[in-house]
């Protein structure tokens, strides 16, 4: 065990401000994270949608050349303005909430449900209070307004005896789950007890219809009602529709890997807590992280962005001959 593992050894004994701080420290020790650069030794947010796409790979050979055409049409929307759709615009998308609970708690207020949707129409219309938070360097290329809004559509609520789900999509098929309903062109959300600490998982697009959507602990969902700090400010549906609307994780799930998103920093790994501002990478450049990306790792009260270049990948999904486009119709 060396000196950062004793350190975090004893941290995860104290309270949060020691994680912080050596958090800063541990990033830039590689050799103690995974190879998707998640941290081994630290209890913080965990997404479970890199490793549901890479066992989808797996499973379906058909998918990478799917998602490959995806990023092609991606690309020559960047390279082409006239393709965007949205310019007088606003993607209007139905969103579906299936609650799956074994306990009272668990079948959710729908005041819980609707604080989901208002955190989800303020943060990709960037009209969250912390947006003002952006430091300075990052002001330019912060997203504004993405023109993408949600709706709730409906609310279905089954009764489980399932005490906890994992990330193999049981929650989305019958008859232990509630399968999705219309997923070309509404967005399904599962509100359900995940286990292995994971807050979400989200599928990219490309994938089966059958299991389109994400999922959400009943514990992150939304900004009242049985949300639990530090993941109380519905900021865990914020990431994983990021991800069902194409965007990865800042940190491209590898060390300095690639988010297909030219305007954010490298990052080395995932940010976790709440990372002192200017904190630097260590990748090409040594460039200040932005930690406060919706698609990083740290907590609600410490993200609050998208950038321009992600608004771009999401809008392209919209455009004519997008995979999401039939969410866009009338
Ligand atoms: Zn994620």
């Amino acid at each position: 065990m060396n000196k950062i593992l004793s350190v975090l050894t004893v941290c995860g004994l104290l309270a949060m401000s020691c994680q912080k701080q050596t958090l800063s420290n541990s990033t830039s020790l590689t050799s103690d994270i995974n190879a998707d650069g998640t941290n081994p030794n630290i209890t913080g947010r965990r997404c479970g949608s890199y490793e549901v796409l890479e066992q989808q790979l797996k499973n379906d050979p058909s998918l990478a050349a799917k998602m490959n055409a995806i990023e092609d049409f991606t690309t020559r929307f960047q390279q082409n303005a006239s393709m965007n759709r949205l310019v007088n615009g606003v993607i209007v998308i139905p969103v579906v909430v299936n609650v799956l609970y074994q306990t009272a708690a668990q079948n959710i207020s729908l005041a819980q449900i609707q604080s989901q949707i208002a955190v989800l129409n303020a943060d990709y219309a960037a009209t969250n209070a912390d947006y003002s938070l952006t430091p300075s360097i990052f002001q330019s290329v912060r997203s504004g307004n993405t023109n993408i809004q949600f709706v709730l559509d409906t609310v279905i609520r089954k009764s489980t005896t399932t005490s906890s789900w994992s990330t193999n999509d049981a929650m989305k098929k019958s008859p232990k789950g509630i399968a999705p309903t219309s997923p070309t062109t509404k967005l399904n959300m599962w509100c359900c007890n995940l286990g292995g600490g994971i807050l979400g998982y989200a599928q990219f697009p490309g994938g089966s219809s059958a299991t389109d959507g994400v999922v959400i602990d009943d514990n992150a969902f939304g900004s009242t009602g049985t949300v639990t700090a530090p993941y109380n400010k519905g900021r865990t549906a914020t990431h994983e529709v990021g991800h069902w609307l194409n965007l990865r994780h800042i940190w491209g799930d590898a060390n300095c890997g690639n988010d297909l998103v030219g305007d954010t920093p490298l990052h080395n790994a995932a940010n976790y807590g709440c990372p002192a501002a200017g904190t630097k990478s260590t990748c090409t450049g040594t460039p200040v992280m932005m930690t406060m990306n919706y698609m990083d790792y740290t907590d609600d009260a410490c993200m609050y962005i998208f950038t321009l270049g992600q608004k771009t990948r999401m809008q392209a999904l919209f455009a004519t001959g997008g995979s999401r486009v039939s969410f866009a119709q009338p």
